[in-house]
């Protein structure tokens, strides 16, 4: 079911984030998103967006999303550049569901860089 705007999830580590409530390595803050660090980074640069408002997964977007998905991804290459990773390439993943390997049920975009990768993917 679709959050309204402004209500964290209980019990969601992506909620207890943009709240400040647990603490990350910040790499952008806004009204409506935030990018942080991977805890468990997987590429020399790892880092997760978010959009404040809980959404659980990519599909459940709505046409009414469709600026805040768009403002997502615009921010992702933003956030790319600002990192370097521009000229070598970098890639972004939603991971979605079970077989997505999706494990934080808080619509998150991994940005990530500093090596080649393989595809497809694993
Ligand atoms: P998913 O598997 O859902 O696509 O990705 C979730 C990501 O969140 C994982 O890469 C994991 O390392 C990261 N993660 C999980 N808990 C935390 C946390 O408390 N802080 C940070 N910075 N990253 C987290
Ligand atoms: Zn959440």
């Amino acid at each position: 079911m679709p959050v309204p705007s402004g209500s964290a999830v209980s019990g969601c580590v992506f909620c207890a984030i943009a709240e400040g409530k647990i603490p990350a390595r910040m790499v952008h803050e806004d009204e409506d998103f935030v990018a942080f660090r991977d805890l468990n980074p997987q590429a020399p640069t790892h880092v997760l967006i978010i959009p404040r408002r809980h959404i659980a997964r990519m599909d459940e977007l709505l046409p009414g999303d469709a600026t805040l998905a768009g403002r997502l991804l615009v921010l992702a290459g933003e956030i790319a550049r600002s990192l370097g990773l521009a000229q070598d390439g970098f890639r972004v993943v939603v991971n979605t569901g079970d077989d997505g390997g999706q494990t934080v049920h808080h619509l998150h975009l991994h940005v990530l860089g500093g090596r080649a990768f393989s595809w497809p993917p694993g």
